[in-house]
């Protein structure tokens, strides 16, 4: 019955967008067939596979990608960078393919968005007029949750959860930590950026630690119970890392509730923990420009119509990516592109006055722990009762147990190098 009557929920829903696409359509009679500008904001995941896909659905759509950086540096493979197995060049991306694809990309910030006169204002002083926008700003630090933990903070306590300096931070610290010394990691309460990476993080830090400084430890100070993916994680800690990682959840005492940058001291409800590295990991929030233009709400998130990706809260802007709350979905790379190509569609349909599909989607996460041992987890997602859910039975997850289990780990961490080809071609060219 339920089932039912979601199912007949959707299809009104479909039709009521199909209606107002129609009607927006009519009220303006060049609008379908004209080429109409859609400003996507935010050059990462999410938005350049977005901006890329409404240029290969619709050649005459005008496209504008806003992105400050001329160079993207993707999280994903960076607690590697941090580790020591990889170069940051490794992580770096331009925009040229995506100009080639007849997307105009602006390097400066969005600053302001007015919805009304659909305008977006640029950091340089100019404004561009949009007929849809697409948010896809990604995650902001919150510097005012966490007592002691500000940006000045950040330079002596690394988050390293935007790749690029950060990262390159945290690695230095662990160069320069003597043997012997602790690395603590502060996780936040969900949603955060990433669920599994501290943990991915954790692994491979103790990989180099294990090598280079064996006395060392790690402390996850955490502020959940549950870790995603806690029995492959725990397994292989005690298979390569036995006694070198302490994780402390939060029923004992392990959130950090704030914290003192001149003596690097994690401060608990049950004590101190003064250390030698601090990754300090805060909570988080959608990209300030998607508070500035009224898209997030007293969560930090955004709400979004899943049917559209469309701001339940302003008119005309969809939301993509890490920035977005609502479902099941994980805040990952993967998602972020997958829901990039499925808005542009959406976006495509409404422009040219045909109803919008349904969009479906998938989610892949490999958690790398050692070199050459990976495991995965994946999912697919689409609306229901107006939030993205996983859809039954489409969970995957690498075993835990079983026979020949060094070849699947491997063939997952060489799997785990492919998809990151293979995303960041799509994305990036
Ligand atoms: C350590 C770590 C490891 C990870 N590993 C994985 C992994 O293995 N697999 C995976 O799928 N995901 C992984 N992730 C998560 C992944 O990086 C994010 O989920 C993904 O980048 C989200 O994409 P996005 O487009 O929403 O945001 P981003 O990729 O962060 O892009 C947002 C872009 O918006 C731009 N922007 C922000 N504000 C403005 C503005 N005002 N004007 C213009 N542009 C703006 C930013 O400069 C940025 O380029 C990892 C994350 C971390 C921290």
């Amino acid at each position: 019955m339920d089932a039912l009557r979601s199912k007949t929920t959707r299809r009104n829903v479909l039709r009521g967008i199909a209606a107002a696409a129609a009607s927006s359509a009519l009220a303006c009679p060049s609008y379908a067939q004209s080429s109409a500008r859609v400003v996507v904001i935010g050059g990462g995941f999410g938005g350049a596979s977005c901006a890329r896909a409404l240029r290969k659905i619709n050649s005459r759509l005008r496209v504008t990608l806003v992105e400050p950086n001329r160079i993207f540096t993707a999280c994903p493979f960076s607690n590697e960078v941090i580790a020591g197995l990889r170069g940051i060049d490794a992580q770096q991306f331009g925009y040229e393919k995506i100009a080639a694809d007849g997307v105009t990309v602006i390097a400066q910030a969005a600053t302001k968005i007015d919805p009304k006169a659909r305008t977006v204002g640029l950091a340089e002083g100019t404004s561009l007029s949009y007929d849809r926008l697409v948010l896809a700003p990604g995650i902001d630090l919150r510097f005012d949750a966490l007592p002691g933990y500000d940006e000045a903070a950040a330079e002596k306590m690394p988050h390293a959860w935007k790749a690029g300096a950060q990262t390159m931070l945290l690695r230095r610290q662990l160069e320069a930590m003597e043997d012997g010394g602790v690395v603590a990691i502060a996780v936040p309460a969900t949603p955060y950026r990433c669920p599994p990476a501290p943990y991915e993080r954790a692994s491979l830090i103790a990989h180099y630690l294990k090598a280079k400084k064996p006395r060392s430890k790690i402390l996850i100070l955490d502020a959940k119970d549950g870790i995603p993916q806690q029995r492959l994680f725990e397994h292989a800690w005690k298979k390569f890392y036995p006694g070198l990682i302490e994780r402390i959840a939060l029923s004992e005492g392990g959130r950090v509730v704030s914290v003192e940058p001149a003596t690097n001291t994690l401060v608990t409800e049950f004590g101190n923990h003064d250390v030698q590295v601090a990754n300090v990991i805060p909570p988080q929030k959608a990209g300030m420009i998607a508070s500035l233009a009224g898209a997030a709400d007293n969560t930090g998130w955004c709400p979004i119509d899943p049917m559209t990706f469309g701001s339940k809260l302003v008119p005309n802007i969809h939301v993509i990516g890490d920035a977005v709350i609502g479902g099941s979905v994980p805040k990952s790379a993967s998602a972020a592109s997958a829901e990039g190509k499925a808005c542009a569609a959406i976006v495509a349909s409404l422009i040219a006055g045909t109803p919008p599909q349904s969009p479906t989607f998938e989610g892949i996460c490999y958690n790398t722990v050692a070199p050459g041992y990976a495991f995965f987890m994946s999912g697919s997602y689409h609306p229901r009762d107006d939030l993205f859910a996983e859809i039954p039975g489409s969970g995957f997850t690498s075993p835990v147990n079983g026979n020949g289990l060094e070849e699947v780990r491997k063939r997952e961490a060489d799997q785990a190098q492919a998809w990151f080809n293979t995303i960041t071609v799509e994305t990036f060219g």
